[in-house]
């Protein structure tokens, strides 16, 4: 059986005391799920303090990106070591905003997946497609081309380790949600060209959805056979309205 896991990728917002207040209300309201699983990532400068406020709950703690060295001469970035002494144990790479503001191609975030992978972090695989790609009847094409080229030169036992998540570009934070049938479509299509690349072990990898997923479109969306849970945005920011999406898993 695959996990279903819901994720709050808290982007860059939170000050270290708003971050621990935010951690606080969501152990109060979803701190005890076993199922779904739930992971929180704040910022980089949080991580710490959120671990320790985390600590003893079933939440989870994850990262936004890391760098893909051990150490070295990279101004202003994070190792996967650094992140581990704060107990992260997921990271979201290949996010469309570090994609687009940040130029990460997919061989940056393959080899940022490769490191993850190897330093016992389970990276959290951002993939979709923009409006016009999807407007041009692209999104296959972009979208398969973004699982091979992020995931290449993985085995079957490293990819039982990731989580993929499917993020039209057009759908994170603008509102617009894709339709649970579209959303459906892309996620089959996903888990095909897994199958394909890696075998049978592609049934028990998580497929995640993200964009402007809300209380009000969750159920809809989380009741696919191929969405195996969320990745949320401005959602997760608010302790009540995520409370809710994990709840109508
Ligand atoms: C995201 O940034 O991963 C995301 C899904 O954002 P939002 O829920 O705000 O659309």
């Amino acid at each position: 059986m695959r996990a279903m896991i819901i994720a709050g990728n808290w982007k860059m917002n939170k000050t270290n005391a708003e971050a621990v207040e935010l951690a606080r209300a969501l152990i109060d309201v979803v701190g005890n799920r076993e199922h779904p699983r739930v992971v929180i990532c704040p910022p980089f400068t949080a991580l710490s303090e959120v671990g320790k406020v985390l600590d003893g709950s079933r939440i989870l703690l994850g990262a936004q990106n890391l760098y893909p060295a051990p150490s070295g001469a990279y101004t202003g970035e994070i190792s996967p070591a650094m992140l581990l002494t704060t107990g992260v144990t997921y990271v979201i790479l290949g996010h469309s905003e570090r994609r687009e503001y940040f130029a990460e191609t997919d061989a940056i975030v393959n080899a940022k997946v490769k490191l993850a992978l190897g330093s016992g972090l389970r990276p959290i695989v951002c993939v979709g497609e923009k409006l016009k790609e999807r407007e041009a009847e692209q999104t296959e094409r972009v979208v398969g081309g973004q699982i091979d080229g992020s995931l290449a030169d993985l085995g079957p036992d490293e990819i039982a380790k990731a989580v993929i998540a499917y993020e039209p570009v057009w759908a994170i934070g603008t509102g617009k949600t894709a339709t649970p049938e579209m959303a459906q479509e892309v996620h089959a299509f996903i888990r095909g060209r897994l199958m394909a690349r890696f075998g049978g072990v592609a049934d028990s990898v998580t497929i995640q959805y993200g964009g402007s997923m809300k209380p009000e479109n969750a159920a809809g969306l989380l009741s696919q056979p191929d969405i195996d849970g969320g990745l949320i945005g401005g959602a997760s920011l608010k302790a009540d309205k995520f409370a809710k999406i994990v709840d109508s898993v």
